[in-house]
């Protein structure tokens, strides 16, 4: 049988005062697959990814996520519905543990008041020790049980992006929209990113990838979608990707 997309984006359109960002792009990524989204400089990649989850409306475009059109929803609810995302520079709660981190992620998600940071000890409710249970076996998967008491601020940066992934499986999302994991993280991390997320996605996750570095697309996913100028240039898999002449041009040519 076909497999099916989970997600489906088409005619996507957004400019930013005279500056056509996104000009008809469309993406398309299937079910349980890790599917990736490059392009030189400046191509779109981070504008696609905000008007699929809607941080930003697109001027035109329709979204499909699970077979339903989100584009008129708000990124919470986007979320509710199980598409998380992380950002190019990781956005985590510095003051808070990074236990804390993953507990706010829970609570956002249910919109249950469990979580406070002057919870009394007596009072942790059930939901918070099923929270906290999810947390840990997290954090475990991506080799930060040992940092679950630190702050998140004494994180290095490429601790905080693995804090970030960690922070969006907390809400057992279907699909998971990673903005280049492997930007400013060093060589031996950046491949024990890949094996997490190579982890996560056997266990039945969807992952949208943006990335710059080459070699992680090619180790890790299965789709590449190739951006340019706003618009579509390729797409197939890592290989006929990367032998595409035109892709080469356009690399070439930024
Ligand atoms: P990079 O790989 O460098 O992160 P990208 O492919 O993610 O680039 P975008 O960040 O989406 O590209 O930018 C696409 C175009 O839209 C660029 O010309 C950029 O300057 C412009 N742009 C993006 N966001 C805004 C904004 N908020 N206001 C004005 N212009 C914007």
């Amino acid at each position: 049988p076909p497999l099916m997309p989970v997600l489906s984006a088409t005619g996507l359109m957004k400019s930013f005062g005279g500056i056509l960002a996104v000009n008809d792009a469309s993406i398309e990524v299937t079910q349980g697959s890790i599917t990736g989204l490059i392009g030189p400089n400046g191509a779109g990649k981070t504008t696609v990814f905000n008007l699929l989850s809607n941080f930003i409306q697109p001027d035109r475009g329709r979204v499909l996520f699970d077979g339903e059109p989100i584009e008129r929803l708000p990124p919470y609810q986007i979320a509710q519905r199980g598409m998380t995302r992380t950002f190019q520079v990781a956005r985590v709660l510095s003051r808070l543990s990074v236990m804390d981190n993953m507990l706010l992620a829970a609570q956002q998600q249910t919109g249950e008041k469990f979580w406070s940071p002057w919870f009394l000890p007596g009072r942790i409710a059930k939901e918070e020790n099923a929270a906290r249970d999810r947390a840990v076996e997290i954090l475990e998967s991506v080799g930060l049980a040992a940092k679950a008491n630190d702050y998140a601020g004494a994180l290095s940066g490429g601790q905080r992006k693995l804090l970030e992934i960690a922070r969006a499986l907390m809400t057992r999302p279907k699909l998971v929209l990673l903005d280049e994991p492997a930007a400013g993280v060093n060589p031996t991390l950046i491949h024990q990113i890949c094996e997490y997320i190579t982890y996560w996605n056997r266990q039945g996750l969807t992952f949208l990838v943006i990335e710059h570095n080459m070699d992680v697309i090619m180790s890790l996913c299965d789709r590449v979608w190739v951006l340019a100028e706003g618009t579509n240039l390729a797409e197939g898999t890592p290989a006929q990707v990367q032998s595409d002449p035109k892709v080469l041009e356009a690399y070439l040519g930024s």
